[in-house]
């Protein structure tokens, strides 16, 4: 602590959602400060990232969350504000363990909710292709949800395991998630789960029985996905 003297003191100062709280030391020259984050998560900060604006949160926020009659309203958390996405309130266990953010996709206007694995929230719920009948793409609920017709998705690739809901050999079926692999071109079910984590492992555990070394797993250990949900094995 005894150098902080000569610097500038950021401490006690609010940056954003985070509080500056103590002098973490210098790495490359620049002034580093531990912070704590207004949803409780501490973290690192350089100095001229926190006075230059660049960092205004720990960046692993858990999204807000409201009940909205029958629905729930998510909060996106986007530079300068936050921008409610709609789901089901029946939906929601479904998306419940990953973190969501407001991206913009190419060509479109609107923001779309995609979680921090790279999954969009109207995918994992209706499929790949699925979108909005309201053209409000925050807003998910299933009576604004549609599937794609058929010819957007008939390229004629055969029959391809979707990677929609972030897991390989997963794909949500009613509102829960189906398992599958396909062994010498023959497609085996392994089964119906609650959550896309379970119907991953499921996934795992046959590529590992079938594809032996060769095997392409899903990550399912320390995973963002798995923020709020306790590992037992
Ligand atoms: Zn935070």
């Amino acid at each position: 602590m005894a150098k902080t003297g000569r610097r500038l003191s950021l401490i006690g100062q609010k940056f954003g959602k985070l509080l500056v709280e103590s002098f973490a030391g210098v790495v490359k020259q620049r002034t580093r400060w531990n912070c704590i984050c207004e949803c409780g998560n501490r973290t690192v900060v350089c100095g001229c990232d926190l006075m230059g604006d660049h960092t205004k949160t720990c960046g692993r926020c858990p999204n807000r969350i409201e009940p909205f009659g029958d629905a729930v309203v998510i909060w996106l958390e986007m530079k300068d504000r936050d921008v409610p996405c709609f789901i089901d309130a029946a939906d929601y266990p479904l998306v419940k363990d990953y973190r969501w953010c407001a991206v913009k996709r190419k060509n479109e206007r609107g923001f779309y909710a995609q979680s921090s694995t790279k999954v969009y929230m109207h995918a994992l719920l209706m499929g790949k292709g699925a979108d909005h009948k309201d053209g409000d793409s925050l807003n998910n609920r299933r009576q604004n949800l549609r599937t794609s017709s058929v010819s957007e998705n008939n390229r004629n690739r055969g029959i391809q395991i979707s990677n929609t809901t972030g897991f390989k050999g997963v794909l949500p079926h009613r509102n829960k998630f189906r398992a599958a692999i396909k062994v010498d071109g023959k497609k085996h079910h392994l089964g119906t789960f609650n959550t896309a984590l379970e119907a991953g492992r499921a996934y795992n555990e046959a590529a590992k029985k079938y594809h032996g070394e060769f095997a392409a797993l899903n990550d399912v250990g320390d995973h963002d996905l798995v923020l709020n949900q306790k590992q037992e094995a």
